[in-house]
């Protein structure tokens, strides 16, 4: 007889590992299988995110910045160093400390609320059934009431660019290099691509990104992308738009890259390559074709609006449905899911999920851009607010980039907020909050944020949709 569960979560990433966990808080009996193997061979829990994604991309734009303070921002301090040297080895070795030790954790959480964590492969059989191949080759059967697929993505590989992760890489390849590569190509000027490019150009490589698209960073308003692309560029990023990538070939010395711009193929040669032009749904070897589980034309498992397949008993959540591809819908969606299969009414609000890119200056936005809010009929309102003339920016020597408030101008309500600047991913999050609760620019406006802080940034931003703002010079604009 095959072991019996209210929930089998496959896919121990951010999209599975909270739902079994929340499911535990609700008195569930529940196992998390997870098939992740990291490079050295390990199991780990957290997927993407934790082991080759968000975090150690984080740790390694944190200690290349460091670097970049030392050389080139201390002196400003009056802070004099010499002798500057950048230790690779240490540095990765951090980020490995910092990715071991919150997917450790991850183990401890089970255990105190009561998941049966489960390392190995997970295919569906249908009738509630799950087949479990553990590393070691085991196979055991295990039945639930409830299977959500949380399996997660991985980079798309484009067959014109075939991956070796020595010269042709991806995002997981450029978060282990050794050493800066002296010229680094990048395809895709997305999130990836310009975190990475930013650490390695920090670390003393030259960088180039190939965009295909003529628009930088086209779901950030394009003010703020405008203004992003500048400091990017400034920092010696060479970003090329309108670069649509033909080729590349690894000669075992360095990469040969075929492109076309301005209606004219060229080539150009680095010593590595990072492709990064999204992300595919993964579904492979869980069954999903042999039982009738409906994907889309993309691979996406098809959903509806409660995580339902097309199979009773078998949901979705996390990037395997498709969306923003983001850790905090992932988690969002599998502890929503978890509630209302115990009975509860959660929902997801997909018009208010932030989103972030760790360069430096950051960017980060919520809600619509000017252009999407024109583009979906509303009469729009907008106030712009710099960096440049708050105090606590001007103190940490960072007192660059603005923020964008985009109100509608028909009932004041908050539309959207974009901005680029120093840690405007904590300041972004009192605007998630204030679009949960439908504010208008007025109520924001009569908001008092603390002083010094980058936060009054915003708050002059909401004072300049009217017009109000005391910091900076008041420019109405309505469409
Ligand atoms: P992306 O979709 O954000 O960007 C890929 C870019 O590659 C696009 O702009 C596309 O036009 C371009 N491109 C595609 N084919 C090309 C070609 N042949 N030549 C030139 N350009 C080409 O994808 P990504 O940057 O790989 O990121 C993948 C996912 O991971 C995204 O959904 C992203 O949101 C997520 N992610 C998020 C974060 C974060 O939240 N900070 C960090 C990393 C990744």
């Amino acid at each position: 007889m095959s072991e019996q569960f209210d929930v089998i979560v496959i896919g121990g990433g951010t999209g599975g590992y909270p739902a079994a966990i929340r499911a535990g808080q609700l008195g569930m009996k529940v196992a998390c299988i997870n098939a992740w193997l990291n490079r050295d061979g390990k199991p780990a829990f957290g997927g993407t995110c934790l082991n080759a994604g968000c975090i150690p991309s984080k740790a390694l734009l944190e200690s290349s910045e460091m670097f970049h303070k030392a050389n080139h921002e201390l002196a400003a301090h009056g802070v004099k160093v010499s002798g500057v040297a950048m230790d690779i080895g240490a540095m990765q070795l951090r980020k490995s400390k910092i990715t071991a030790s919150l997917t450790g954790g991850i183990g401890a959480l089970f255990k105190a609320n009561g998941v049966i964590g489960m390392e190995g492969f997970a295919k569906l059989l249908g009738k509630g059934q799950v087949e479990f191949t553990s590393h070691a080759g085991d196979k055991k059967t295990l039945a639930a009431k409830h299977i959500i697929v949380a399996t997660g993505s991985e980079p798309v590989r484009l067959k014109i660019t075939p991956h070796d992760g020595e010269r042709i890489c991806d995002s997981w390849d450029a978060l282990d290099f050794t050493e800066p590569p002296a010229r680094l190509g990048i395809i895709g000027a997305g999130v990836i691509g310009v975190e990475l490019g930013s650490v390695w150009a920090r670390l003393g490589s030259k960088v180039t990104i190939l965009e295909a698209l003529p628009t930088f960073l086209p779901m950030v308003d394009q003010t703020i992308a405008k203004d992003a692309q500048r400091q990017f560029s400034k920092q010696g990023l060479d970003i090329r738009l309108n670069t649509k990538v033909l080729g590349a070939k690894n000669t075992g010395k360095e990469v040969v890259v075929e492109f076309e711009t301005a209606g004219e193929k060229k080539t150009e040669t680095f010593d590595k390559l990072i492709v990064a032009v999204g992300r595919r749904p993964f579904t492979d070897g869980l069954g999903a074709k042999e039982i009738g589980l409906e994907l889309d034309a993309r691979g996406f498992l098809k959903v509806d609006k409660q995580y339902k397949t097309n199979i009773p008993g078998i949901y979705g959540t996390g990037d395997v449905i498709g969306g923003a591809m983001l850790a905090h819908k992932a988690i969002e969606e599998g502890v929503a899911l978890v509630e209302q299969l115990h009975g509860e009414h959660t929902e997801v609000n997909y018009d208010a999920i932030p989103s972030v890119i760790y360069t430096t200056p950051e960017v980060a936005w919520v809600g619509l851009s000017e252009e999407q809010a024109k583009e979906k009929g509303h009469e729009v309102k907008v106030g712009l607010s710099p960096f440049a003339a708050n105090g606590r920016a001007k103190a940490l020597e960072a007192a660059v980039g603005q923020i964008k408030v985009i109100s509608d101008a028909k009932n004041d309500r908050i539309l959207g907020v974009h901005m680029v600047g120093p840690y405007v991913s904590e300041i972004l999050q009192s605007v998630v909050v204030a679009l949960e609760f439908g504010a208008t620019t007025a109520d924001l406006q009569l908001t008092m944020h603390g002083h010094p802080t980058l936060a009054e940034a915003l708050h002059e931003a909401y004072l300049a949709v009217d017009g109000r703002a005391i910091h900076a010079i008041n420019k109405k604009k309505t469409a």
